[in-house]
């Protein structure tokens, strides 16, 4: 049985008009869903008992289901969910001052095989479904909403397990849900993709305004981003890709957040922010650094505090518009990847 989730507002609409039943009964219904959160079309009581038999036999209304949370002293909380196959994806809800921040997955896996990131070393398993991914929104809405007095669930990140422009049909019908004003009603500006920089799916993605954007960049020269993220980087050169990231149609005001992970001995001497610098000079955008979150997989260190400061400093004396991003839930494992790498392998 399909999992209503799954559907876009349109298939859905034309579902339930075929049913004989009228647009305005589907309006509702998404609403049931999306913003009530039922977990069960019974739950939906102002329509008939027959209407809400009938799409109980029709459809599935499935969530992932919960298989770990683990929450950090510094507040972040992590899930580990299990999909309809058992596949293992994950979902973090990160505080901020007011608000969390969650960070979602887009597929089971990434071909992409990053050499930092323990999602890359897991390889790629299967694109997720639309009702996956925003399955993972509503886990965080329920759980949130469970917790007394807590912050409210601001933003929404793609920068979990996978690359969302290789699942860019099932990414968009989400943002679409996610934007909604029946649906989920985030703006595109509480909503981020975060990318390695798919050309042809760059302009779409771009034209389609659903979402703010970020691109993980991770090095200033092509020499070594092909050797850190080898199959990315042979997608599109490093030139190529900022200069692609120059001509995107984007909403006025609106800048291209670029990703930085700081890697100890890799990508962090002065040289390297001198370059990054001379690359970004003509982009409107803002530098994000990271610094490693390291793990046992992958065989890098974080840099020290001097260097990382070194680093950000530079740039922002050569007006750069740098924030330093601190790794939160180190003590969880919350980098994307690694909770379900240590738990697949206990
Ligand atoms: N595939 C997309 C989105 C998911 S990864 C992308 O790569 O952009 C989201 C972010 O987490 C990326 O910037 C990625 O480089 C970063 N990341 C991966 N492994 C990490 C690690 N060990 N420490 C810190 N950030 C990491
Ligand atoms: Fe895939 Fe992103 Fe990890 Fe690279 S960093 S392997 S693109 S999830």
């Amino acid at each position: 049985m399909n999992n209503v989730l799954d559907l876009s507002f349109a298939e859905f609409t034309s579902s339930i008009e075929e049913l004989g039943e009228s647009s305005f009964r589907a309006d509702q219904i998404w609403r049931w869903l999306w913003q009530k959160r039922c977990l069960d079309f019974s739950e939906m009581t102002n329509l008939s008992k027959g209407l809400r038999e009938k799409l109980g036999s029709l459809y599935a209304l499935q969530r992932p289901k919960v298989q770990v949370v683990k929450k950090s002293r510094d507040g972040t909380i992590k899930f580990l969910l299990r999909l309809v196959d058992q596949e293992l994806i994950e979902t973090v809800l990160i505080p901020e001052k007011d608000h969390y921040t969650q960070c979602i997955s887009s597929q089971v896996g990434c071909a992409l095989g990053c050499t930092f990131c323990s999602t890359g070393q897991m390889g790629f398993k299967r694109n997720m479904t639309p009702g996956e991914i925003l399955g993972q929104v509503l886990v965080g809405l329920s759980y949130l909403e469970n917790e007394e007095s807590s912050l409210p669930l601001r933003n929404v990140v793609f920068m979990g397990m996978g690359e969302p422009l290789l699942n860019w049909p099932r990414v968009r019908q989400s943002l679409e849900v996610l934007r909604d004003p029946r649906g989920l009603n985030f703006s595109y500006r509480r909503v981020t993709v975060s990318t390695v920089g798919i050309p042809d799916k760059l302009k779409e993605f771009a034209a389609s305004g659903l979402a703010s954007l970020a691109v993980s960049l991770h090095a200033p020269d092509q020499k070594l981003r092909s050797r850190i993220m080898p199959r990315a980087a042979a997608l599109v050169s490093v030139d190529e890709l900022v200069r692609m990231l120059g001509s995107l149609p984007l909403r006025p005001r609106q800048r291209i957040t670029i990703e930085y992970i700081l890697i100890g001995g890799v990508n962090d001497e002065i040289k390297q922010a001198r370059d990054l610098n001379r690359l970004l000079s003509h982009l409107k955008g803002k530098i994000n650094l990271i610094a490693l979150n390291p793990s046992p997989e992958i065989g890098y260190l974080q840099p020290d505090q001097k260097r990382i400061l070194a680093f950000e400093r530079y740039l922002w004396d050569k007006g750069q518009t740098v924030h330093l991003r601190k790794s939160k839930g180190c003590d969880i494992q919350a980098a994307c990847g690694q909770l379900r790498n240590a738990k697949v392998q206990q």
